[in-house]
């Protein structure tokens, strides 16, 4: 399939490297594919970027019949642009597709079309320090229908940000509130896919732990309100008396790409991690005997994020004295120097556009 391009001709300036902040500027064009029915994904293109022309019947406004991904590019000091296994999110994305009934995409001509785009609004990678592109590819169902059924139409979109830290603390451990009203997912339902339905669920309460002056909520299951599942946007992580623990995936949590690199480091290091159930008690006690070393999340916008407190029902656990713990911080370094092209890639995991 070809893909064509339009070159914008009025292009915006680039904002402020040094105060980017998170999801906030857009570059210049956005790659588009269809699909119909009978004739399935079809005219590719890059475009200026701008709004869409939608119906107001369109299904995604009213089912929310779509999903998303999330993934970086970034600048070397040589100056090449590299992906983080960028397969693994296009892999996601039709594991996401299935549960939604939404028809697959072509994986390898979806890398393509991102490379092309990348190419196209190259100029737009930032190079300050913590700074990267990120990449938002989502699809969503157009069908002018008020009825609830599959669509048959459908537009896949990618748009590009250049982005900064995604918390203003940086790295610095973030205070989390463990959520044991509100539930996010439960199995059998769409907490392993990333479609918007998920967040919608979450906003109130993570309104609630921001106005109690937390950071992000950390989720239980929704059934027994008992096992730890995930944080916010991302997955999560404890060191316990030198073991690493995190929960295992079972269906309603997010099967994450830095969690399973987290995973594939650890294993690499010979430090020992396991997935497996974690209850909030198990990890109340281990606090309370002073066994609760480290705990961070992992996600492609943080790539990791130290808690430094968490809450759990008025329960007040200060994790390494509020600071950033050496694993974490070993496990940041890595990652982050691997994806920038500061350190050799032993993994494989990048994946160059040129
Ligand atoms: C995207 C996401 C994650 C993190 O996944 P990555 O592939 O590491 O970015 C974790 N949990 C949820 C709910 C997410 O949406």
């Amino acid at each position: 399939m070809n893909i064509s391009i339009t070159k914008n001709t009025s292009p915006k300036a680039k904002p402020d490297q040094t105060n980017l902040g998170f999801g906030k500027y857009f570059t210049d064009h956005m790659f588009v594919l269809d699909y119909t029915a009978g004739k399935g994904w079809h005219d590719a293109r890059i475009v200026p970027y701008g709004p869409l022309s939608l119906d107001p019947s369109a299904m995604i406004l009213h089912y929310g019949q779509g999903i998303f991904e999330g993934m970086k590019a970034y600048r070397t000091d040589d100056g090449r642009v590299l992906l983080f296994r960028p397969q693994k999110n296009l892999e996601r994305a039709n594991i996401s597709n299935a549960r939604l009934d939404i028809p697959a995409i072509d994986e390898e001509f979806a890398l393509e079309a991102l490379k092309e785009l990348i190419k196209v609004d190259a100029d737009w990678i930032p190079t300050e320090p913590g700074t990267s592109l990120y990449i938002r590819p989502f699809i969503i169902a157009t069908d002018p229908y008020l009825g609830v059924k599959p669509s048959s139409t459908y537009k896949f979109i990618i748009i590009l940000s250049p982005v900064g830290a995604y918390y203003p603390e940086g790295l610095n451990p973030v205070k989390i509130y463990v959520e044991d009203d509100y539930v996010r997912a439960v199995r059998g339902g769409i907490g392993y896919a990333k479609t918007p339905g998920n967040y919608a669920a979450s906003i109130r309460a993570q309104t609630k732990a921001h106005e109690l002056n937390y950071t992000q909520v950390l989720w239980l299951d929704g059934v027994e309100r008992k096992y730890i599942e995930e944080v916010g946007t991302m997955n999560v992580f404890f060191v316990i008396d030198g073991e690493v623990v995190t929960p295992e995936l079972n269906g309603s949590i997010l099967a994450g790409v830095t969690r399973d690199s987290t995973i594939n480091l650890l294993k690499s290091w010979g430090v020992k991690i396991t997935e497996r159930k974690l209850s909030i008690e198990e990890l109340y006690e281990a606090h309370k005997a002073g066994k609760l070393d480290e705990a961070f999340g992992t996600g492609t916008a943080a790539v990791i994020s130290p808690m430094g407190e968490l809450n759990w029902k008025g329960n007040i656990m200060p994790i390494n004295n509020g600071e950033t713990g050496p694993l974490s911080a070993r496990i940041y370094d890595t990652i982050t120097g691997i994806q920038s092209g500061r350190i050799e890639d032993t993994m494989g995991w990048t994946v160059e556009v040129k």
